[in-house]
């Protein structure tokens, strides 16, 4: 039985180049047999596939992005990737870029329209992509950079992917968790992630946030781990199949496709 847990296994893989560099003198590091036999998490890891870019992608430039310069001081090396929903119902009267782009002003005006403590100037979007309920991903904030946030939790390292909607009181669409789940396969790939590094906003700022809602949220519940199966569906080449099951009891029952204005 190995005296590892699966998430040290995998940090091991990743950190071997670090650990063979450690002070310690060689000769009282245990040596690994060059036929160790493989993990499946290990196994599954070395026979990813390479998962290019997702193809409904709208760049910053395309649809007309205007940020504010953004300090050096928050440059960042992305470690993980994390979900959110907008919080805001999505009608489909709606128009995605409009939306965008005033979440975008919204952030550079803070300072002059909301009161201390939640005045912080946001020189760009607090995500690095945003997904339409058609599924079009919107590209936010440059990866270089990281992200913002109204919670507490540590903001270096993290990638913000927020789908549009309120999914306590709608359903993403299907069309919407597929594209989240080619974007994040694709994150995980370029950045050689473990699907540990797959989490939700209120997974990581406890007690602060229901955020990603929880008809979206069900998909990353720890014992059925949808949403990261979905990705390893992807990372090793074979078709995605997506079933996003029944409503939940009690919880929202419409489709964000479907949800029309209130009069
Ligand atoms: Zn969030």
């Amino acid at each position: 039985m190995s005296r590892f847990c699966q998430a040290g296994l995998l940090a091991g893989m990743l950190l071997t180049t670090s650990l063979s560099v450690a002070t310690e003198p060689a000769e009282l590091t245990p040596k690994q047999p060059s036929s160790k036999k493989l993990s499946p998490q290990e196994k599954a890891f070395q026979q990813r596939v390479k998962v290019p870019k997702p193809k409904r992608f709208v760049s910053a430039a395309q649809w007309g992005s205007r940020p504010d310069p953004i300090d050096d001081d928050r440059r960042h090396a992305p470690r993980r990737v994390m979900l959110h929903h907008a919080g805001v119902l999505w009608t489909t009267d709606r128009d995605p870029v409009q939306f965008i782009r005033n979440m975008q002003s919204w952030g550079k005006r803070r300072p002059e329209i909301e009161k201390p403590p939640r005045n912080t100037y946001w020189p760009d979007l607090p995500y690095h992509f945003l997904i339409a309920p058609d599924g079009t991903i919107y590209e936010g904030r440059s990866l270089e950079y990281e992200p913002e946030t109204n919670t507490k939790y540590k903001l270096a390292g993290t990638l913000g992917v927020e789908l549009m909607g309120n999914f306590e009181a709608q359903r993403p669409s299907p069309a919407q968790v597929e594209s989240a789940v080619q974007l994040v396969a694709w994150l995980v790939s370029r950045y050689d992630l473990p699907s540990e590094a797959i989490t939700t906003h209120a997974k990581v700022a406890k007690g602060q946030t229901g955020c990603p809602g929880r008809d979206f949220a069900r998909y990353f519940d720890e014992e059925t781990a949808h949403f990261k199966q979905w990705v390893e569906q992807v990372l090793q080449g074979k078709p995605l199949v997506i079933d996003l099951g029944e409503p939940l009891k009690d919880g929202p029952t419409q489709l964000i496709t479907e949800t029309k204005r209130a009069d």
